[in-house]
């Protein structure tokens, strides 16, 4: 019996924050100390409750702006303006292995994110790979759906206008490749040194994630 042929690969898509910098640059660290202050400062929990809500926005609702939004209405565009307020380049600089890596990558390459276009920029920027990507799906263009809301991933297959076949999700957190994987996208789960289950590939770097590719590309030519 001849096998069915799969969906030809087209689409890669990249997480942004701890995903193309390791988690130990330490930005993302600070990012969510200015997510405790906005939520101190500017929306007036009082700082003993602070850390308590966001744990529970990030388990029920995905991400604290989505907590925030809900329950007490913020501006999304001054919340994500205030804690995206650092320079990446005083955490990292350019990464001509990543370029190298992403520039024989032969599939279309999209930034997936539940952050802001501006700090996207800024972080591709400050890595010298931002000619690399067709497009920044950031959490504005969702209309504020986030990873790994089901909504959030659909939006970004509607706007590519390709099955969820022909893309490979690349996240440092197996939770936002859950939905990628039921969908039926090929994942890939950065920095982490154990497979999950669920999860098809667990690579401990980015840098990892370009022999993945070569070995997916060639086995799809191959059935
Ligand atoms: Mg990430």
């Amino acid at each position: 019996m001849k096998a069915k042929k799969r969906v030809p690969y087209q689409y890669v898509l990249f997480d942004l924050d701890d995903t193309l910098y390791p988690r130990a640059a330490g930005l993302m660290n600070v990012i969510s100390d200015r997510i405790l202050q906005y939520m101190t400062h500017r929306v007036g929990i009082p700082a003993d409750d602070a850390s308590l809500k966001k744990r529970d926005y990030f388990q029920r609702y995905g991400t604290t702006l989505q907590g925030l939004m809900r329950e007490y209405g913020i501006d999304p565009v001054d919340y994500l303006d205030y804690v995206h307020d650092v320079n990446p380049r005083d955490y990292f600089g350019a990464s001509p292995p990543l370029d190298n890596m992403l520039a024989e990558i032969p599939l279309r390459k999209v930034i997936f994110t539940n952050a802001d276009t501006a700090h996207s920029r800024r972080v591709l920027d400050t890595l010298r790979v931002q000619h690399h990507f067709e497009l920044i799906c950031d959490v504005q263009v969702r209309n504020y759906t986030s990873k790994p809301d089901l909504e959030a991933y659909h939006q970004l297959l509607n706007s590519l206008n390709v099955p969820a076949e022909s893309c490979i999700m690349v996240d440092d957190r197996a939770r936002n490749l859950f939905p990628a994987k039921d969908l039926g996208m090929t994942t890939i789960l950065v920095d982490s040194d154990r497979q999950s289950l669920g999860i098809d590939y667990a690579v401990p770097t980015v840098f990892h994630v370009g022999k993945i590719l070569r070995q997916l590309l060639h086995n799809s030519y191959l059935s």
